[in-house]
Order: C-alpha cells, then structure tokens, then sequence
C-alpha cells in the first residue's frame, strides 16, 4: 500500500493532517501524483461516494467595487473591459434559477459585487429567495460580500442555505493580495454567518504568488473555521488586473492543491471552481477524485466550459449528479 493511501486510511481513523505532512502532499514528485490523488479519492469516496454536487451562479452586480482586490476584474483598480451594471431585477435572479434547476445544478449561487450589501440590496436578493424557495427545491448560496449580523438574519429568514466569503489566502500573504480590507474582517464575516445559522462556504484563490507554506496554512485556517464547503479557485489572470500575466500554475501542481484540500478538510464539500478549465486543462476529470462538485455554466467575468461538455466528463468518470432536492440541514 502506498504511503499516501496509508495517510489517507489514518485521516479517516481521525488522524489530524500536520502543517509537515500537508507541504509533503504539495512537494510530493509528479510521480506520486496518482497515488497522492488515490489516497485523496479515499477518503472523498468514504463521503461521498462518486457523487458530485453541482452549482451555478449569477452575477447579480458587475463591477463597480470600491475595493482593490489583486485578482478582481471587477475592483476599483482594474481596467478590464467587463459588463458593468447594477444589481439586476427579481426577474433576472429568478430565471437563473430556472436555468440552474434545469442544469441539475443543486446549489443555486446569488453572487453581487462590492464591499457589502446595502440594506436595499439584500432587500432585493431576500425578496428572490423567498420566491425561488418557493418555486424550486434549490439550495441557494449568497455571495454579497462582508455582511452585517442583521443582515445576515434577514438571509437566514428569507432561506438562504449557505453564505460565501473566501479566505482566499492565508493571513500573512492578504496584505499583498489586497488593503481594502483585511484579513481578520473576512474571518469575521464567516463567523457572522456562522452566527446567523448559515452553513459557511469559504474558500481559496490558488496562483496569486504565494509560498505554499501560505496555501498550507489557509487549508488549515479553513478547517479551524470549519467551513462547510471549500471552493478552490485556480487563478485565471485577466488582463487589466494587477495580477496580469501571472501564470504559476500547472496542471499537476492543481490537483496537488485539491488532494491537500481533501487531506486537510477531509469531511467537507472541496469544490473546484473558477480557473478550472484554464488551469487544469486536460487533467481536469482527475480534479474530481479529490473534490466532489464543481461549478456549471459561466463564471463572474469569465466563461466556462460547456455543461454538457461537464456532464459527459461526469458520465465518463462513472460519476454521479447528487442533486439531491433538499434544503442544506
Ligand atoms: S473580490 Fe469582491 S470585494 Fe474584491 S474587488 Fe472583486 S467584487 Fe470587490
């Protein structure tokens, strides 16, 4: 038995990933790929099974962010000649939420622009969800950015199921990323919603310059935070932004960076996300052996690749939808 299996079989006794074992999965040679991903595909199937979850999102709001995120197309630095509007009517939202039932997807993502939501926003985005939760059996995630605990309320109200705010990186490699904001008010923000009795989604932006010690230690601030659902985005560098042109990652060193997810946050849903089809390439479908759902249809800025091009990659893995039509417990 190889010794990544090993390792895997001991996280599923509860054995804990130490900060040396998880830079050993990141380090580990291009040889050992297959059995670092098997021993990954471990532990996600003891979850898991061959199911994946599947979700979709709108962009509710484009561009117009005061903020000055690095790898944001849509922040007040970038020149990035993207669509520009203000938070879309209940209509909009709502046929998307269409189109996500009809994609299978399980987890419908309402994402918006911007520092936080104004009151009237989150009016706008409540007022959608009560009607989508009424006509659908859709899980429905916000991504509205630093939220407010009244706010947060209202959404718990409303029924949303789950809240986004990625850590994106770790705390020592924030400050170079952004200064807008910091660290310590996205940890904050995930507490808030945590407070508020909504599932936590909070994940990672991979190929932003940092040391793999720092994804090492966002990993591990994830699971102390014990986000429910962990999406890693892989960098897709758009011009215009003050990341242009940076292009660290490889295929191999991706799925590295999935099976470290697993191996750290072993119960938890590892999604793969923006940057998937760029950073990966053809080695995508081996991504699926560490994470368990990945994004369908567009993302913010970019394009993904076509659903039902995602469904037979599904169907050639042997893998199954799980669009299981509940509401998240
Ligand atoms: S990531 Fe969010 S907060 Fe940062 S610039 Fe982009 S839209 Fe604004």
């Amino acid at each position: 038995m190889s010794k990544w299996k090993e390792l895997a079989l001991e996280v599923l006794n509860g054995h804990v990933i130490s900060k040396e074992e998880a830079l050993e999965i990141l380090n580990s040679s291009d040889m050992d790929l297959l059995e670092v991903l098997q021993g990954a595909y471990v532990i996600r199937h003891h979850y898991y099974g061959n199911k994946v979850k599947l979700n979709m999102l709108i962009n509710t709001k484009s561009g117009l962010c005061p903020e000055n995120c690095g790898y944001c197309s849509q922040s007040s630095i970038s020149n990035a000649p993207i669509e520009k509007y203000r938070m879309v009517d209940k209509d909009t939202i709502l046929k998307g939420a269409e189109q996500a039932y009809q994609l299978n997807a399980g987890t419908y993502c309402i994402v918006a622009s911007g520092r936080g939501p104004s009151n009237h926003e989150v009016d706008q985005v409540v007022s959608a969800v009560k009607e989508i939760k009424d006509k659908y059996q859709l899980k429905v995630c916000a991504c509205l950015g630093i939220l407010k605990p009244e706010q947060a309320a209202m959404l718990k109200e409303a029924g949303v199921d789950r809240y986004n705010h990625n850590l994106n990186t770790s705390e020592n490699h924030h400050d170079f990323i952004t200064t807008s904001h910091t660290y310590q008010d996205r940890v904050d923000t995930v507490e808030v919603i945590k407070e508020a009795g909504i599932s936590p989604c909070s994940g990672v932006i991979v190929g932003m310059k940092e040391t793999k010690e720092d994804l090492v230690n966002v990993a591990m601030s994830l699971r102390v935070l014990d986000a429910d659902s962990i999406p890693v985005n892989f960098l897709h560098a758009i011009d215009g932004t003050p990341l242009e042109g940076t292009k660290e990652l490889n295929p191999r060193y991706c799925l590295k960076v999935l099976a470290l997810m697993r191996y750290v946050n072993p119960t938890k849903e590892i999604r793969i996300s923006g940057g998937r089809e760029v950073n990966l390439g053809s080695l995508q479908p081996l991504g699926l052996y560490a994470a368990n759902s990945i994004f369908v249809g567009d993302y913010l800025t970019t394009s993904g690749q076509a659903t039902t091009a995602d469904h037979q990659m599904l169907e050639d893995l042997g893998f199954e939808v799980d669009f299981v039509k509940e509401t998240v417990q």
